[in-house]
């Protein structure tokens, strides 16, 4: 027998509790907002120690990505899921099919996609038991790895935030800092190579450095001095929270410029220090959104991997619309870009059209 339990939240449309004995899923989803469209948003599978630091991550991370769809300029809302298992030793086709007929409860108000602790290979087999599920593999009909079109529009915010900064239009004379030589932050090198850059790079893992200093002119650095770096541009790629109380009184950097999530530890202090201290910071959500918008042309009844990379082109306009505003406002640009994305969300929720999307119907 199956339980499926709603939690009752002032914050979000819809929260489910969901539970399969019989395949051990416990999972929730999260749907923030359905006004601009269908909510969509990664599952991510991880250990929680409890239901409760689930719910907190599901829910704050569900909100994040109906700020970002917004942002985009996408008819999307924003939704999330969680499982509560080990990806390591938990995961197994029963489960994933579990997911899938749990996600169909929500008819459409909710699409998966990965995100940490999931794989393309397992959005296919969760495709078994429901179709609102995106970032498949090609050969499935889907686009491939969305980190082709992060790695771009990291790129191109760069750009913006240079042009803002420096007013330059080229990055040659710059140099910057890439933290995490993963997938996004390792195609991302590639772009900037083409520049007279001087391009410092950090990764944990040593084989990832040393695959790295094989194909670009780059300059490795450890964990430890990157934070008291005297460099023009950081560029987070791997994980979040790195400005925090901890590294921020050292910060020397002119621009803060990243994909990685959730890149300030304490939203509301820390983007202020940021502004005070006169660094550029590029809003997370707004210049890592390259990934999404892919996934939503995925979703379309055609998709166009150029027309993908113009949409994605957009982050440099609305980046520069963020740091204009920032500056003349003297706010922080993460505010600047809530209320921008609060306000088309509000407008939307006034005009009697919202968008449907109906590939799933
Ligand atoms: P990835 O897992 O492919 O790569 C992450 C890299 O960071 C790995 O090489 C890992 O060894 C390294 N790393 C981990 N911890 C580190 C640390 N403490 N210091 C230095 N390096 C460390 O991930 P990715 O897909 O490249 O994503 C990078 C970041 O961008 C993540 O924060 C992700 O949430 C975010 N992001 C990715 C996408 C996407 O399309 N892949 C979209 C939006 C946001």
């Amino acid at each position: 027998m199956q339980i499926s339990k709603e939690i009752k939240q002032s914050t979000h449309e819809k929260v489910i509790y969901f539970h399969d004995p019989s395949s051990n899923l416990k999972a929730i989803i999260a749907v923030h907002s359905t006004v601009m469209g269908p909510s969509l948003g990664g599952c991510r599978m991880m250990p929680y120690l409890s239901e409760e630091e689930a719910l907190a991550d599901v829910l704050r991370l569900s909100e994040g990505m109906t700020y970002k769809a917004a942002m985009a300029g996408l008819n999307l809302g924003g939704g999330k899921a969680v499982i509560l298992a080990d990806p390591q030793t938990d995961k197994n086709e029963n489960l994933l099919k579990a997911f899938g007929r749990f996600i169909n409860q929500l008819e459409g108000k909710y699409i998966t996609a990965e995100d940490m602790g999931m794989t393309v290979n397992d959005m296919e087999i969760i495709k078994k038991t429901t179709n609102y599920v995106t970032g498949l593999s090609q050969s499935l009909g889907g686009s491939g790895d969305p980190s082709d079109f992060t790695s771009y529009g990291a790129y191109v915010g760069i750009k913006a935030a240079s042009k803002f900064k420096f007013q330059k239009e080229s990055l040659n004379g710059l140099s910057i800092v890439v933290q995490g030589l993963g997938s996004v932050g390792f195609k991302l090198i590639n772009y900037l190579s083409k520049y007279d850059m001087k391009i410092y790079v950090n990764d944990i893992d040593p084989e990832k450095i040393k695959k790295c200093i094989s194909d670009y002119d780059v300059t490795p650095i450890s964990d430890d001095e990157i934070y008291d770096l005297d460099a023009d541009i950081f560029c987070p790629c791997a994980i979040g929270a790195v400005v925090n109380d901890k590294t921020i009184n050292n910060l020397k950097f002119k621009i803060i410029a990243g994909a990685a999530n959730n890149i300030l530890e304490d939203y509301n202090k820390h983007g202020q220090i940021l502004l005070d201290k006169n660094i550029l910071y590029a809003p997370d959500y707004v210049i890592n959104s390259g990934g999404l918008i892919n996934i939503y042309n995925e979703i379309q009844p055609k998709y166009n991997r150029s027309t993908v990379y113009g949409q994605v082109d957009r982050i440099y306009d609305s980046l520069m619309n963020i740091f204009e505003i920032s500056q003349k406002e003297n706010k922080p640009t993460n505010k600047v870009s809530d209320k921008l994305a609060a306000d088309i969300i509000h407008s939307k929720k006034e005009s009697a059209t919202i968008p449907v999307l109906n590939k799933f119907e």
